[in-house]
């Protein structure tokens, strides 16, 4: 049975961002069947730590009864309504309000989606719509980061700042403008170079404030590679969008909900945005579901607009999805999760710490809440990276995988060899020991790999 689902995989299921050469040769690397707590078991019976909350999305863990309960009650009685043409459902309308009523400063409306990808190109176009109804038609451009990710459709894949998707068949949003992260030093490169990134107040300048429409950033870069925000730089940025009339649009699909030990990542240093995408966490991944948060200033704009608002997904405000998004919320405030998050976040430093004693090439550890990483250098000390060929992330990430732990590795950037870690929420201390475990022996035996 599982040989021949194996099979059927390799011949009719085209998976995303993976290698299709490979995965036709080598098949699945582990087919899931079902998961509970921070546990998921393949289907010939493995269990496996997930420590990567999958996509960084089963934020309450697997196997949990109440949503699946909610989702159930919510089928049973309107499995599905639409939300065009004047119809609403009371599950989306309670997840507006609930979701309003969590977000930071005056972010009082939201627009639903079934995802992030969607989210952020619903950002893009809402930021594109409010300049235009405000009469500043020529600001169009959205600014975002390098090692960035948005999302995967045209214009979030545009604006993500990893290339291998914002390549993808030539998929481009014409307007779209890309500064260096705050990781960079924003001096380095020939300014005449087409290709050269400057920091943002250089990019403002060169393109010029009256052309872009927004700024799109994470508050912690995930896919990217957990790239912190230093403090201040959130603020700073911020202010400059303020100073060009410039909407900032913080991309809360990974930090938002809980993750980073706050509601939202943007909570970590008071900062509020103009607009404000969600997804995955919304409803811990039990259902396709995002939104778009936006300002009352912006929410004012719009809701003037007297013709068809030409902008909307079948699944936009899908009553099973938001009734699953409430109870995940209603968990994440009964159960007092954020405090988990933070407390677990001080396990996993101390478990970084005793890592970094006891091996020579970890080091940079860092957590944000349960949003966390490490990287590998052959010097730490002098900040010298591996060569190339070694891809040290990908080993460990390897072998944690061979002791049941899935992690994640971000080794896509020449010279960072990064591993992300991101477990549910709900883990406990124990369960971090038991991953910290696993890393340390897989850690050692890249060590004795190098000569
Ligand atoms: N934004 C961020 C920060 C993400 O990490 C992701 C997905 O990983 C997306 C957007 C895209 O979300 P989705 O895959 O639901 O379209």
């Amino acid at each position: 049975k599982i040989e021949k689902l194996i099979e059927l995989d390799k011949k009719h299921y085209l998976h995303p961002t993976t290698v299709p050469k490979s995965f036709i040769e080598n098949g699945p690397k582990i087919i899931f069947h079902e998961g509970q707590g921070i546990r998921v078991t393949d289907i010939k019976g493995d269990t496996y730590i997930d420590g990567a909350s999958m996509l960084w999305n089963v934020n309450l863990g697997h196997g949990n009864k109440e949503l699946a309960q909610a989702a159930y009650d919510q089928m049973s009685t309107l499995a599905y309504s639409s939300s065009f043409y004047g119809y609403s459902n009371e599950k989306a309308v309670r997840l507006a309000e609930k979701v309003v009523s969590i977000a930071p400063g005056d972010l009082s409306a939201i627009f639903f989606t079934s995802g992030g990808s969607e989210s952020n190109d619903t950002a893009f176009k809402l930021a594109r719509f409010y300049w235009d109804l405000k009469g500043r038609s020529t600001k169009k451009k959205i600014l975002s980061i390098s090692r960035s990710y948005h999302g995967a459709t045209v214009s979030a894949g545009t604006a993500t700042g990893i290339d291998a998707f914002h390549s993808f068949a030539g998929s481009r949003d014409a307007d779209m403008v890309r500064a260096k992260s705050h990781l960079t030093n924003c001096e380095l490169g020939d300014k005449n170079d087409p290709n050269y990134e400057g920091c943002i107040r250089d990019v403002i300048e060169k393109e010029g404030a009256e052309t872009i429409a927004a700024l799109i950033l994470e508050p912690i870069q995930g896919a990217g590679g957990v790239h912190v925000s230093p403090d201040g730089y959130l603020k700073a940025v911020k202010a400059l969008c303020e100073e060009n009339d410039i909407l900032m649009i913080s991309d809360e699909v990974i930090c938002g909900f809980g993750r980073t030990g706050k509601m939202f990542g943007v909570d970590n240093w008071d900062v509020v945005p103009d607009i404000m995408s969600v997804a995955k966490g919304i409803t811990s991944g039990y259902a396709q579901l995002g939104g778009v948060l936006v300002n009352k200033e912006i929410r004012d704009t719009i809701v003037q607009y007297d013709q068809i608002l030409g902008h909307g997904f079948t699944y936009s405000g899908h009553p099973t999805a938001c009734s699953v998004g409430l109870k995940t919320i209603e968990i994440l405030e009964r159960d007092n999760i954020l405090d988990n998050v933070n407390n677990m976040e001080k396990e996993l430093k101390k478990g970084f710490d005793y890592l970094t004693d006891k091996h020579r090439y970890f080091t940079k550890s860092r957590a944000v809440g349960l949003l966390a990483g490490f990287e590998l250098q052959q010097d730490r000390d002098l900040d010298v990276p591996f060569s190339e060929s070694v891809k040290p992330a990908s080993f460990v990430v390897d072998q944690c995988f061979k002791h049941k732990l899935i992690l994640r590795a971000a080794d896509f950037e020449k010279g960072k060899d990064i591993v992300a870690i991101a477990p549910p929420l709900i883990i406990n201390k124990e369960e971090i020991s038991e991953m910290i475990n696993i890393i340390d022996a897989a850690v050692t035996k890249f060590n004795k790999t190098i000569k």
